[in-house]
């Protein structure tokens, strides 16, 4: 079932590959949905890693130690459904220029470096560290929901095994 949040997307559903849903796709979506939340609050490993980043554990030798493993693909970032960091820059184009916006990743370093060279985020276990809070530990302070829907993509696509689910384990394991 798909719904839309736009005209934009009025008109692509309005295509021939997309059927109209009833009553009864609504109520199964709302299963799906509520079935999902449960789940993950329910999830004891979860639930202790949030309470772990709450308490303001673990340090920065432990966000350090599993990083000095991420070759900084960004690929944890990129498959994720909730991550928006994203890039703007200008593109040169026939005397002109284009104002174009990228997928970013708060994993690299230049993310967060700023024009003087200052790096607020200047080692790849603060960045690891600052990715993981964000989703268990702010996004529940500022919207009581936790970024990570518990999906496991991260975790399929790191080649390094420093997905959300390893770190999850990780956090279990202090
Ligand atoms: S498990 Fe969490 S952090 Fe990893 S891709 Fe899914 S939502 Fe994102
Ligand atoms: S996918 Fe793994 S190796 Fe790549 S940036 Fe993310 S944590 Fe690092």
């Amino acid at each position: 079932m798909a719904l839309s949040g736009s005209e934009h997307g009025e008109e692509i559903l309005a295509n021939e590959y997309f059927e109209k849903g009833d009553e009864e796709d609504k109520e199964r979506l709302e299963e799906i949905k509520n079935k999902a939340l449960h789940s993950q609050k329910n999830s004891p490993r979860m639930r202790k890693a949030i309470e772990i980043l709450r308490e303001n554990q673990p340090d920065e030798a432990f966000w350090q130690g599993l990083a000095d493993r991420c070759i900084n693909c960004g690929g944890c970032v990129y498959v994720c459904p909730t991550c928006t960091c994203f890039n703007v820059y200008d593109l040169p184009s026939q005397g002109g220029h284009i104002r174009c916006r990228s997928w970013d990743a708060c994993v690299h370093a230049g993310f967060t470096r700023e024009t003087s060279g200052h790096n607020p985020r200047s080692t790849q276990g603060s960045r690891l560290a600052r990715r993981h809070e964000h989703k268990l530990k702010f996004d529940i302070v500022n919207f009581k929901e936790s970024g990570c829907v518990g999906c496991g993509r991260c975790s399929d696509t790191c080649p390094v095994g420093l997905g959300a689910i390893e770190i999850i384990q990780e956090l279990n394991a202090l």
